[in-house]
C-alpha cells in the first residue's frame, strides 16, 4: 500500500480490517515505512541515489562534493528538457522551494515559457545553501544550457537576493520579479515529485512528470499549428504568418489591433512608450498602424520566442 501512496491512516485501517486487536499504532506505520525507504536507497544517501539515477537516465549533469565527499552542489536537466530550452529560450523563471524536501536541500526549480504560453521544466540546481555563492554555482550551469545560443532576455525571479545578486555578473540584461498562475501551478506539480516518499515512487512520479510535459507540448504545437483564430482567417493583414506563430501571440496582437481600428481623430491613440513591444516582444498599436499601411504583419515583427518551430 505504501507504493500505491496510500497514507498511512488507510493503511491501518485496512490491517484492523483483518484484524481488530492487532497492537498497532499510526508511528508503527511511519516507522515501518521509514525502514523501507533506508533499505530501497541502501546505505546512500537520497542525493546520492538520485545522482545514480540520473546517471542511468538520459540526463545531463554536474555536482560538487565537499572534502566530506558530501554533495554540496547538484545540477541536472533532461535532454528534452533542454531541447526545449534551447528552443524556448527568451524567458526563465527561476525559484528556490523552502519547503523541506527529501534530500534536505534547497532547490532551485527554472521553468521556461513556450510559445503558447505554458511553462516546462527547464532544469534543476540543488544547493547547501541559498547564499550568493550557490546560487553563482547554479547559474553559472544554468548557463551552459544556452552555449551556442543567446541568453535569455528575461528572467522572472521571487525576490531572493542573493539571486537577484548572483545574476548581475551572469546575465546583465534585464531580469524581473513576479509571480503567476502558471508558476503556482507548475509547483504544486513539482512538489509532488520532490515529496516523494520512496525512490520508486520519486521514480514513477518523475517520469509521468517529464514524459507528460513532452506529449502535453508536442501535441499543444501540432493543434495551435493547424488553429489560425477565427479572425485572422480573413484578414490579409495576418496573412504572411498564417501557420507560423502561436495563436496566443496572435490574440495579443488583435487586441492591439483593434484599438487601432478604434483610434479616431478626435480619439487618437496614446503615445508609444514603447513598453508593450518591450516586454512582449509583439508589435504594439503604433507599429500595427503603420504595418497596416505597408506590406502587413510579418513574422519578423514578433519576436521568435512566439514562433512556431519544428
Ligand atoms: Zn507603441
Amino acid at each position: 500500500m505504501t507504493i500505491a501512496r496510500s497514507r498511512p491512516q488507510e493503511i491501518m485501517s485496512a490491517l484492523l480490517q483483518n484484524n481488530l486487536s492487532m497492537p498497532i499504532i499510526n508511528r508503527d506505520i511511519y516507522n515501518i515505512r521509514e525502514q523501507l525507504r533506508q533499505q530501497n536507497l541502501a546505505g546512500r544517501t537520497p542525493i546520492q541515489a538520485l545522482i545514480n539515477e540520473l546517471k542511468e537516465e538520459d540526463y545531463i549533469y554536474e555536482y560538487e562534493c565537499d572534502s566530506a565527499g558530501c554533495v554540496v552542489y547538484l545540477f541536472f536537466a533532461h535532454k528534452e528538457s533542454v531541447n526545449f530550452t534551447c528552443q524556448y529560450s527568451s524567458v526563465l523563471l527561476m525559484d528556490c522551494t523552502y519547503r523541506t524536501n527529501k534530500f534536505k536541500m534547497p532547490l532551485l526549480n527554472v521553468v521556461g515559457i513556450t510559445s503558447l504560453n505554458t511553462t516546462f521544466y527547464s532544469c534543476f540546481v540543488f544547493m547547501k545553501s541559498e547564499d550568493e555563492e550557490d546560487y553563482m554555482w547554479a547559474l553559472t550551469h544554468i548557463i551552459h544550457l544556452f552555449e551556442g545560443i543567446s541568453k535569455p532576455g528575461i528572467i522572472v525571479t521571487d525576490r531572493e537576493l542573493s539571486l537577484m545578486n548572483a545574476f548581475k555578473p551572469k546575465f546583465p540584461k534585464e531580469t524581473e520579479d513576479g509571480s503567476s498562475s502558471e508558476w503556482n501551478t507548475f509547483l504544486a506539480k513539482w512538489n509532488e515529485v520532490v515529496n516523494s516518499e520512496t525512490e520508486d515512487e520519486f521514480n514513477k512520479v518523475w517520469q509521468t512528470f517529464l514524459v507528460n510535459q513532452k506529449n502535453e507540448i508536442d501535441s499543444m504545437v501540432a493543434a495551435k499549428r493547424i488553429h489560425f483564430p477565427v479572425f485572422a482567417h480573413n484578414n490579409q493583414f495576418y496573412a504572411n504568418v498564417r501557420g507560423k506563430v502561436s495563436s496566443f501571440a496572435l490574440k495579443k496582437i488583435n487586441e492591439e489591433y483593434k484599438k487601432v481600428s478604434r483610434a479616431t481623430v478626435q480619439n487618437p491613440l496614446p503615445p508609444c512608450s514603447g513598453s508593450f513591444s518591450r516586454t512582449m516582444g509583439l508589435p504594439c498599436t503604433h507599429h500595427i498602424q503603420h504595418l497596416e499601411n505597408s506590406q502587413g504583419l510579418i513574422l519578423e515583427d514578433i519576436h521568435m520566442h512566439w514562433w512556431i518551430q519544428g
